[in-house]
C-alpha cells in the first residue's frame, strides 16, 4: 500500500541520517570550520543574535549536536536559566557534551536524546528555540514545526537556521560545484567519508527554500514569521513566534 511505501521511505531517511551523524560525530566541528571556511561561526551569532535570550530563560537547541549554540546560552540564561541540548543521535551528543564539559560549561545544561518530530515536554514550556542545521534533516518537517510550536510559551520565539536557495546565478553555480565536487573530496579525505558529505549536499539541495519554509512555520501556527539571508542566500534564518 501506499502506506506500507511511506513507511520504509521514512525509515530508510532516518536511519541514514542516522548512520550519517553517527560517522561525522568525531570531525563534525573541524569539518565545518574546513566546509564553510569558518563562516558558520558568523550564521550561528547571528542566530544567537536574533533568539532573544535572558537571564532565567528556559532555551531548547533542537538537532543541537556539538553544541555551538548551547554554550551561549549557557553563559545568557545564567544560573536561574536552563538550556537543553537535544539531539536525536547519541554520538553527537555525546561530543557536544564532552566538548562543553571541557569549556567549563556544567551547571544548568542538560543534553537529553530526541526526536523533533515528537518534542518529550509539556505543552507552552520552552521560552526558545533554535535549531541550526537540522531540520533538514528530519523526516516530518511539518510534525516538526508543530511540535515546537506546541511546547513554546506564548510570547516564544523559534530560530530556523539552515541552508537555502541563492537566487544569484553564478554564486549557486559555484555552490553546485562545490557541493557536489569539492566537498565529498573534503570528506573523503579528511574524515575518510564521502558518502556522508555526498547526503548533506544532496540534503541542502532538496530543502524547501525561504518562502516555502515560511509558509510551513505558518501552517504550524507561528505568528510574524519572517526571514533574512545570509551569505547571498546559502543559508537563511527564519524566525516566527507563538502568541
Ligand atoms: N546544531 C548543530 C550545529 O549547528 O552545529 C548541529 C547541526 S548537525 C548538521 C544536524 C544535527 O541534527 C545532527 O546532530 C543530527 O543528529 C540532528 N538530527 C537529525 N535528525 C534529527 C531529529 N529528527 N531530531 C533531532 N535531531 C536530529
Amino acid at each position: 500500500t501506499d502506506f506500507g511505501y511511506k513507511t520504509v521511505d521514512r525509515e530508510a531517511k532516518a536511519s541514514m541520517v542516522a548512520d550519517v551523524f553517527h560517522s561525522v560525530a568525531a570531525k563534525y566541528d573541524i569539518m565545518n570550520d574546513l566546509m564553510s571556511f569558518g563562516i558558520h561561526r558568523l550564521w550561528k551569532r547571528q542566530a544567537i543574535a536574533c533568539a532573544g535570550v535572558r537571564k532565567g530563560h528556559r532555551v531548547l537547541d533542537l538537532a543541537g549536536g556539538t553544541g555551538d549554540l548551547t554554550a551561549k546560552f549557557s553563559q545568557l540564561v545564567g544560573d536561574t536559566g536552563q538550556v537543553i541540548l537535544g539531539d536525536i543521535n547519541d554520538s553527537m551528543l555525546k561530543v557536544g557534551r564532552d566538548k562543553l564539559r571541557d569549556l567549563g560549561l556544567v551547571s544548568n545544561i542538560e543534553y537529553v536524546q530526541m526526536n523533533a518530530e515528537a518534542l518529550p515536554f509539556p505543552d507552552n514550556s520552552v521560552d526558545v528555540i533554535t535549531i541550526a542545521f537540522g531540520l533538514r534533516n528530519v523526516t516530518d518537517k511539518d510534525a516538526a514545526l508543530r511540535s515546537m510550536y506546541r511546547i513554546l510559551k506564548p510570547g516564544g520565539r523559534l530560530l530556523v537556521l539552515e541552508f537555502s536557495k541563492t537566487d544569484n546565478e553564478a554564486l549557486s553555480k559555484l555552490y553546485d560545484f562545490y557541493s557536489f565536487n569539492i566537498l565529498p573530496n573534503m570528506g573523503k579525505l579528511v574524515a575518510n567519508d564521502s558518502e556522508s558529505y555526498r547526503y548533506l549536499a544532496e540534503s541542502i539541495r532538496m530543502h524547501p527554500d525561504q518562502e516555502t519554509l515560511k509558509g510551513m512555520m505558518e501552517n504550524a501556527g507561528f505568528e510574524q514569521t519572517t526571514y533574512q539571508n545570509m551569505t547571498g542566500g546559502i543559508v537563511a534564518l527564519h524566525r516566527g513566534f507563538k502568541y
